[in-house]
C-alpha cells in the first residue's frame, strides 16, 4: 500500500524517503527498469536561496527558500509555494515528487515542482510578506517562467502572493507575464471557479465511485472533517449539486451532527461569525471520534494528514472515503480499508481538481482568452471522470487499492514518455 504522509507522522522515514519508497514499490510492480527508477527517485533541479529583506523596523533579516523542480518529462514544472517555519528542503522534495504523480495521473501536461520559504507569516506585516515574496521571486526568477515552471498557492500563500510573484516576474521581464503563476485574482488573469475547484473534483470523483458502487448520491449521507476551503465547498456542492445530506462536519474547534441534514451555507455563516462550526443552532455537538464513526455513505477528510490510522480505522462506517485532504490515511489504515472493501479515492486523484483548474488558468493566461464558469466546470468534470475511470480500471485489473492504481497509472505515463523521448544526449 502506498501513502503520501509527512515525515512527522512516520517517525523514522523522512517524507522524501517515503516518496522514494513509493517509487520503488510501484516500479517493482510495473517491472520498470531499475536505471529509470533511479532517475525518478531524484529531483531534476534544486535551488536554495538565502536572501535579505528589510523589515518594517529597519532591521534586515536573511530568509531561506527553496524551489525543487522534480521532473519535467511530461511538460513544464508545476507546483505550489508554501510559507511555513517548518519548511525543509527534504519536505519540499517530497511534495515536488507527489505533484509529479498528481499531474501525471490526471493527464495534465506538467511535471512536478514545489517551493517554500522558511517563515512564520503570522509574525509579519502584509508589507513584509510582500517584500519577502518579491525578493524570493527575484531569486528564483532564473528558473521559473510560463514555459519552464509555474508556481501556485500552497500553505500560507494566497492569490495576493501570486499577484506579487506575477508582478515581480513581469517587472524583471519588462512586460506582463500572467502565465508565470496560477491561483491569481481573476482581475489579472485568474480563472473562474478556482476557489471551489478542489471540492468540485471531490464531487465528480465521488459521484463516479457512487455510480459504480450502485450508491445514489442524491440519497447519500455525507460526513466532512474540516470546514475550510475544501471542506466547506465540498459540503455546499454535495448538498446543492449532489443532492446529498451533510449529516456531520467538524473543524479544529469542534464537531456537529444533524441526522436530518445540515444547511452548509448557514453553518459557514455561523463559522464566519463565531470562528467555528461548534455551537451551530439545532445541531448536536459530537466528538471528533464520533464524527469518524458516524454511520453514513461518504466520509470526506478535508483537514490534516494522518487522520485515519490503524488505531481508529475500524470505527469507519462509510462505503467511500474521498480524500479532499492530502495524506489523511496512513498505510496501515489503507490496508484495513482495502480488506473491508471500503473504496478510498486517493488524494492525488480526488483533490486534483485544484491543479486541474490551475492548468485551465495557465492555458487561459497564455491565450489571453477567458472561459465561462460553465466551461470550466464542464472541462473539469470531463478530465476528473476520465482520470477516475482509468484508475478504477487499473485497480480492478491489478486487484489493488485505488491509491496503488493511481500511482501505477501515473508511473506508466512517465515511463512511456521517457521511452519515447530517450535520455539526452
Ligand atoms: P483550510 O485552511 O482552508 O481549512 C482547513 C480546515 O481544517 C479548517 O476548517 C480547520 O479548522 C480544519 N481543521 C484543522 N485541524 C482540524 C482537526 N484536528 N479536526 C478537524 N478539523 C480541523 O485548508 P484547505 O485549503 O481547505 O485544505 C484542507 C486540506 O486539503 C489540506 O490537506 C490541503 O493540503 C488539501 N488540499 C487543498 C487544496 C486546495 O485547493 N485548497 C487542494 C488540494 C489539497
Amino acid at each position: 500500500m502506498l501513502q503520501t504522509v509527512t515525515a512527522q507522522e512516520t517517525g523514522e522515514m523522512s517524507a522524501f524517503e517515503i516518496a522514494q519508497a513509493q517509487i520503488d514499490a510501484v516500479g517493482d510492480r510495473l517491472g520498470v527498469d531499475s536505471d529509470l527508477l533511479e532517475i525518478l527517485k531524484k529531483p531534476t533541479r534544486e535551488l536554495t536561496v538565502n536572501f535579505p529583506v528589510k523589515m518594517d523596523d529597519g532591521t534586515i533579516r536573511v530568509f531561506t527558500g527553496y524551489r525543487v523542480q522534480y521532473n519535467q518529462v511530461l511538460g513544464p514544472f508545476k507546483g505550489g509555494i508554501r510559507y511555513h517555519p517548518d519548511v525543509t528542503l527534504e519536505e519540499v522534495r517530497a511534495l515536488a515528487a507527489w505533484m509529479t504523480w498528481k499531474c501525471a495521473v490526471i493527464g495534465l501536461p506538467y511535471g512536478g515542482a514545489k517551493g517554500g520559504v522558511i517563515v512564520d507569516v503570522k509574525e509579519l506585516s502584509p508589507r513584509e510578506i510582500e517584500r519577502i515574496t518579491r525578493r524570493f521571486t527575484s531569486e528564483i526568477s532564473i528558473i521559473i517562467g510560463p514555459h519552464k515552471d509555474i508556481p501556485a498557492p500552497d500553505v500560507y500563500t494566497d492569490a495576493q502572493v501570486m499577484a506579487w510573484i506575477m508582478d515581480t516576474y513581469s517587472m524583471i521581464m519588462g512586460y506582463s507575464v500572467p502565465g508565470v503563476v496560477t491561483g491569481k485574482p481573476p482581475i489579472i488573469g485568474g480563472s473562474s471557479g478556482r476557489e471551489e475547484a478542489t471540492s468540485r473534483g471531490v464531487l465528480y470523483t465521488t459521484r463516479q465511485a457512487a455510480m459504480i458502487l450502485g450508491l445514489d448520491l442524491a440519497k447519500a449521507r455525507v460526513v466532512i472533517q474540516g470546514y475550510g476551503n475544501v471542506g466547506y465547498n465540498a459540503a455546499r456542492l454535495f448538498h446543492e449539486e449532489g443532492g446529498s445530506k451533510i449529516v456531520a462536519v467538524s473543524d479544529s474547534r469542534g464537531a456537529i451532527r444533524d441526522k436530518e441534514g445540515l444547511d452548509p451555507l448557514a453553518v459557514k455563516a455561523h463559522k464566519d461569525e463565531t470562528g467555528s462550526v461548534a455551537g451551530f443552532p439545532g445541531a448536536e455537538p459530537i466528538t471528533p471520534k464520533e464524527l469518524l464513526a458516524e454511520k453514513a455513505d461518504v466520509l470526506i477528510p478535508a483537514a490534516l494528514s494522518g487522520w485515519i490510522t490503524a488505531d481508529n480505522v475500524d470505527a469507519v462506517q462509510t462505503r467511500i472515503i474521498a480524500e479532499g485532504a492530502n495524506g489523511p490515511t496512513t498505510p496501515d489504515a489503507d490496508q484495513v480499508l482495502f480488506e473491508r472493501d471500503i473504496t478510498v479515492i486517493p488524494d492525488i486523484l480526488c483533490n486534483a481538481g485544484g491543479v486541474t483548474v490551475s492548468y485551465f488558468e495557465w492555458v487561459q493566461s497564455l491565450q489571453q482568452f477567458f472561459w465561462s464558469l460553465e466551461e470550466v466546470k464542464q472541462r473539469l468534470e470531463e478530465i476528473m471522470v476520465k482520470a477516475f475511470d482509468r484508475v478504477w480500471e487499473m485497480a480492478q485489473e491489478e486487484n489493488v487499492d485505488m491509491r496503488t492504481a493511481a500511482y501505477m497509472v501515473a508511473m506508466k505515463k512517465i515511463v512511456r514518455a521517457y521511452e519515447i523521448r530517450g535520455i539526452y544526449p
